[in-house]
C-alpha cells in the first residue's frame, strides 16, 4: 500500500501527468483526425477510455475550471465532456483519448511508442494510491467526489 502523498508532492505528480502529455503531442505518432469525435461516442464505438488516477484529476481539475462538479450521464452514450460535439476539457483529455485514434484518423497508436508514457502514469498512479485503470465516466466522478 502507498505512503499518503502531501499536497505539494500531489501538485508535482499532476503537473508530471502534463508532462507526459506534452511529451506525447511531441511524439511523431501518425494522425489524420478530422474532429468528428466519433472516439467519444462510446456507445457507437463499444469502447471506453480507461483512466488512471493522476489522469482522472487532471481532468476532474478541467471539470471544475470549467465551472461544473458532476458529469451528467447522456442519453446516446457519448463522453459526458463532449459539449456540442468538442470536447470541453480537450487540454486535459485523458491519455487514451489522446492515442486511441478511430479507424478514420489511423486506429489506436502502437503501443510500444508510448510504453514508457504509460508506465509513467501508472507509477504516478501507485503513488497517489489509485487501483489501476479506470472506466472515464467512474474515474473522473470518483476524482470530483475527492476520493
Ligand atoms: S474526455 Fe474529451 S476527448 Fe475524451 S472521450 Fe470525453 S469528450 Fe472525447
Amino acid at each position: 500500500m502507498s505512503r499518503p502523498v502531501t499536497p505539494d508532492q500531489r501538485r508535482a505528480l499532476l503537473e508530471e501527468v502534463k508532462k507526459i502529455y506534452g511529451e506525447l503531442a511531441g511524439r511523431p505518432l501518425e494522425r489524420q483526425c478530422t474532429g468528428r469525435a466519433e472516439c467519444c461516442r462510446f456507445r457507437l464505438t463499444g469502447r471506453t477510455p480507461f483512466l488512471t488516477k493522476g489522469e482522472a484529476l487532471v481532468a476532474a481539475a478541467a471539470v471544475r475550471a470549467g465551472g461544473r462538479k458532476r458529469l451528467v450521464a447522456t442519453a446516446d452514450g457519448s463522453c459526458p465532456l463532449l459539449v456540442g460535439g468538442r470536447c470541453s476539457i480537450y487540454e486535459s483529455r485523458p491519455f487514451g483519448c489522446r492515442t486511441h485514434f478511430c479507424e478514420a484518423a489511423g486506429g489506436p497508436a502502437a503501443r510500444g511508442a508510448v510504453r514508457d508514457l504509460i508506465q509513467r502514469l501508472e507509477d504516478i498512479d501507485g503513488k497517489l494510491g489509485g487501483s489501476g485503470g479506470v472506466n472515464l465516466v467512474t474515474a473522473i466522478e470518483a476524482a470530483l467526489a475527492g476520493k
